[in-house]
């Protein structure tokens, strides 16, 4: 196939970085001027910004979503000869966190309409080592707070939110991060909100996780030379947070950007439902933060999945499947022991999704030509027959 060229990117951070150019490069001038690189200023600053916005007590910043996840496990009492639920379609690092503190991960299957984890199968998967469960904010929207509090307190599990692409989404009155005692964020550059490289952070209701982490963040010493726990080194950088700093104020507009042209795609993509495009369900209204805005292409549908990618493509329509292979199944975790078959609904959702363009600035014109081009080459499949 000749290469077409992009017309609508997948996703464009220029329309965020542009008007805050002299902004961030103040930010990091003051950084390099201070000189104080590690756990600095910026460092602090940040860690009680985003954990205030969160309606979180502490903010403990890390080098990435992952060690949030692993370390902030870990210094919620997790490790080994504990299991700990989380869903099969998530991003691998999920479970690469719930891994690397030693605990045996329990993947269980999603609700196919909204791609969240089925709390159903999750109750089933509960045993007398289940200690946590990870629900993932899966897309930008939560899982619901109050279905996760009343199934944590029916099995006395803790919860530990993976709320790496859910940045300031709301359901029934929480706020993600807010729910369990602790929660996990990435600040990759392509998430809500974005570093200028690997960062993230642990916020957490609980003193005692968050001085735990602070020190296995930084050796594992709560003071210099002092080795308490067996820790790593895994700090979010002052120059990353300076970033970050400057681009918070602007997180809560950006996603409400995103939750406006997540409903002008959901209200034009409405007429192509009786022809198998569905979008995954929103239950939260405007506190979906549409990290990524997902279709699925039905069984009825006259294309599948990889020719309504590869159509788009032809149109200069960038798009992405997240994910195509769930945790289960993909070839580093074989010796976990899982098949094809266990969990149905998100083996069948590999099949079916496709993430069309999001981010802040897309414009009602650029969805408006997403959304007539899908409807394009359905018409033209139905056509050819
Ligand atoms: C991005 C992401 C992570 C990992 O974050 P990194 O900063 O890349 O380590 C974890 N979970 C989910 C659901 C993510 O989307």
């Amino acid at each position: 196939m000749t290469p077409t060229s992009v017309k609508i990117p997948f996703v464009d951070l220029n329309y965020l970085h542009q008007p805050l150019q002299a902004q961030l490069k103040a930010a990091i001038e003051n950084v390099i001027e201070r000189g104080d690189f590690i756990l600095g200023q910026a460092v602090s600053e940040f860690e009680q910004a985003f954990a205030r916005a969160s309606n979180v007590e502490y903010g403990v910043g890390v080098g990435s979503g992952t060690d949030a996840i692993a370390l902030g496990l870990q210094a919620c009492g997790i490790g080994s000869g504990d299991e700990v639920i989380l869903p099969a379609n998530t991003f691998i690092a999920t479970l690469i966190g719930v891994l690397s503190t030693g605990a045996t991960p329990i993947l269980v299957d999603c609700d196919p309409n909204t791609a969240l984890i089925d709390l159903e199968a999750a109750s089933k998967a509960v045993t007398n080592k289940t200690k946590a469960i990870v629900p993932v904010h899966l897309y930008g929207q939560m899982v619901s707070p109050h279905q996760l509090l009343d199934f944590a307190s029916t099995y006395n599990l803790l919860i530990f939110e993976d709320a790496a692409q859910a940045h300031l989404a709301q359901r029934e009155g929480y706020t993600a991060g807010s729910v369990g005692i602790a929660a996990a964020y990435s600040f990759y550059p392509s998430k809500n909100l974005g570093a200028f490289g690997d960062a993230g952070i642990l916020l957490t209701k609980d003193e005692n996780v968050a001085k735990k982490v602070r020190s296995l963040r930084n050796y594992g010493a709560p003071r210099k030379y002092y080795h308490t726990e067996v820790g790593t080194n895994s700090r979010l950088d002052s120059l990353q947070a300076a970033v970050l700093n400057v681009k918070l104020p602007y997180l809560s507009q950006w996603n409400a950007l995103r939750n406006q042209a997540a409903q002008q795609y959901d209200r034009q993509l409405q007429k192509l439902d009786s022809q198998g495009i569905t979008a995954i369900a929103n239950h939260s209204s405007t506190g979906h933060i549409y990290h990524l805005y997902v279709i699925r292409v039905r069984d009825r549908c006259s294309l599948n999945q990889e020719q309504i990618l590869a159509g788009l493509a032809t149109k200069g329509v960038q798009t992405g499947i997240h994910y195509p292979i769930p945790c289960h199944l993909q070839p580093a975790y074989t010796y976990l022991g899982y098949q094809v078959g266990d969990f149905p609904h998100a083996e069948a959702l590999c099949q079916e999704i496709v993430s069309l363009p999001m981010y802040p600035g897309l414009s009602e014109s650029q969805i408006e030509e997403v959304t007539t081009s899908l409807e394009n080459l359905l018409t033209t499949a139905v056509i050819a027959g």
